[in-house]
């Protein structure tokens, strides 16, 4: 492949979400997480974590890839959120519990903001029956604009949301059009206005870099309009094209028919990231990780970290990923076959990976490198390892890239390598992960 061919959107994933590669994960594991979940937690103290998939959008972006349903009527959803409690529930009974109390909660999808109030009060009246969030540090909930109300967002706070975030992607009636989004640009100011009404700790806002038909000035504005917003957080991801997408399968015609309809190559993506952290920065905000910027430095996005800090989840929901006492697990990804397990009272697991210490250390390592730095002595006191040492030879060649600078007991990732980090995970990975297909 030539640089330039590198540099273009092609077709695939680079983002990484976790280690080892999905794809090595196989039905075959699934009996490691049953015997992981029929016992004590063998660490205790290891926090515990609730992330629910609600998988219904009212329409579907062109770019997205993920398990989601437009067309579920109100009692495949009732069907949907009940197989949802129950699985809550039967994992609220495993010994692996210990007696622990939620970390964090997230809810994701999907669109979970495409239920409507009266919904979301009874689902989550139900599971916390079983799993009570009071304690918990943090409740994350996904909303898209057009799908709220102020009584919706008033019915979230009361039901323990800390933390909102808001998918605007961009603010131009046009891209958002053009990409298939369901909100308009009033939508998102009313929407916002609410929120902060309402009072929740933390907003975040989601943008998109390089969506379909954007341009440095719609960017530019875009940024702008976000900085005026104020929000707690903003998370920033670059365009990808992954297969099975509507996008994927008019490649051709993006590129013959619409000229101005192109994707942006990655080098042009990732200036228009660097404008927005520069500008951000500029304006008060800390980079908090590789795509999220923060208001108050410092502030916290707890689901993040735990997970990127070896937490256990119970990922629940059809296709959910989650992590188990040193297992990670995926729930089936066919609703069929969801509900099916669920009526039979099983937990509707797919597949397993049950991970090895030194695979753990890698994925802590990988993930955490997503901030901009990695903390020799944590991970000398979880694993025992000095991770300078123990992958000298990685750092050596990305130090020469110019992508992290070793100085002294640091490790930190330059901003050069900041903008294209999930394409340096990869020189940690044990050799049979790598160039691997990763899901
Ligand atoms: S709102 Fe999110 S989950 Fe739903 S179709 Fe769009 S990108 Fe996919």
């Amino acid at each position: 492949m030539t640089d330039a061919t590198q540099e273009k959107t092609g077709l695939g994933n680079y983002f990484v979400a976790n280690y080892p590669p999905f794809s090595f994960w196989k039905p075959t594991f699934l009996p490691d997480a049953h015997a992981v979940l029929a016992a004590p937690p063998a660490r205790p103290e290891t926090p515990l974590g609730l992330y629910l998939h609600i998988p219904f959008c009212r329409k579907r972006c062109k770019f997205c890839y993920f398990r989601v349903y437009t067309d579920k009527n109100a009692r495949e959803v009732e069907t949907y959120t009940d197989a949802l409690v129950k699985e809550v529930a039967i994992y609220a009974k495993t010994p692996f519990v210990g007696g622990r109390p939620l970390n964090y909660v997230y809810f994701g999808g999907g669109t979970p903001s495409y239920l409507s109030a009266g919904q979301l009060r009874d689902l989550m009246t139900r599971l916390r029956a079983s799993l009570d969030w009071d304690g918990a540090e943090e409740v994350t909930f996904e909303c898209e604009p057009g799908t709220l109300q102020k009584h919706k967002l008033e019915t979230l706070r009361e039901l323990g949301v800390t933390r909102l975030s808001l998918g605007l992607e961009n603010f131009d009636a046009k891209i958002l059009e053009y990409n298939g989004r369901a909100h308009h640009e009033e939508e998102i100011y009313r929407a916002y206005d609410w929120s902060r009404e309402v009072g929740f700790e933390q907003i975040n806002i989601d943008l998109i870099s390089g969506m379909v038909g954007e341009t440095w000035d719609n960017w530019r504005v875009c940024v702008q309009k976000t900085l005026a917003l104020r929000p707690e957080s903003v998370t920033i991801y670059q365009m990808e094209l992954p297969y099975n997408t509507v996008f994927s399968q008019q490649l051709k015609v993006i590129g013959n028919d619409e000229p101005s309809m192109e994707i942006a190559d990655w080098p042009t993506k990732r200036a228009w990231v660097q404008y927005a952290y520069d500008t951000m920065t500029a304006a008060g905000y800390s980079i908090s990780s590789a795509y999220t910027l923060v208001r108050d430095k410092g502030a916290k996005f707890v689901y993040r970290d735990a997970l990127w800090h070896g937490a256990d989840m119970f990922g629940t929901g059809v296709a959910s990923f989650g992590h188990v006492g040193g297992v990670h697990v995926q729930n089936v990804d066919r609703w069929e076959e969801y509900i099916a397990a669920l009526d039979r009272d099983e937990l509707p697991l797919g597949r397993a990976l049950p991970i090895t210490p030194h695979q753990a250390l890698i994925r802590e390592m990988v993930l955490q490198l997503k901030t901009g730095h990695v903390n020799r002595a944590y991970f000398q006191r979880k694993f025992g390892v000095d991770v300078r040492d123990e992958f000298a030879d990685g750092w050596r060649r990305l130090e020469e890239d110019g992508k992290v600078t070793l100085v002294g007991k640091e490790i930190a990732v330059t901003p050069e390598g900041m903008l294209v980090v999930d394409r340096l995970l990869p020189t940690f990975f044990e050799p049979e992960h790598q160039g691997s297909r990763y899901t």
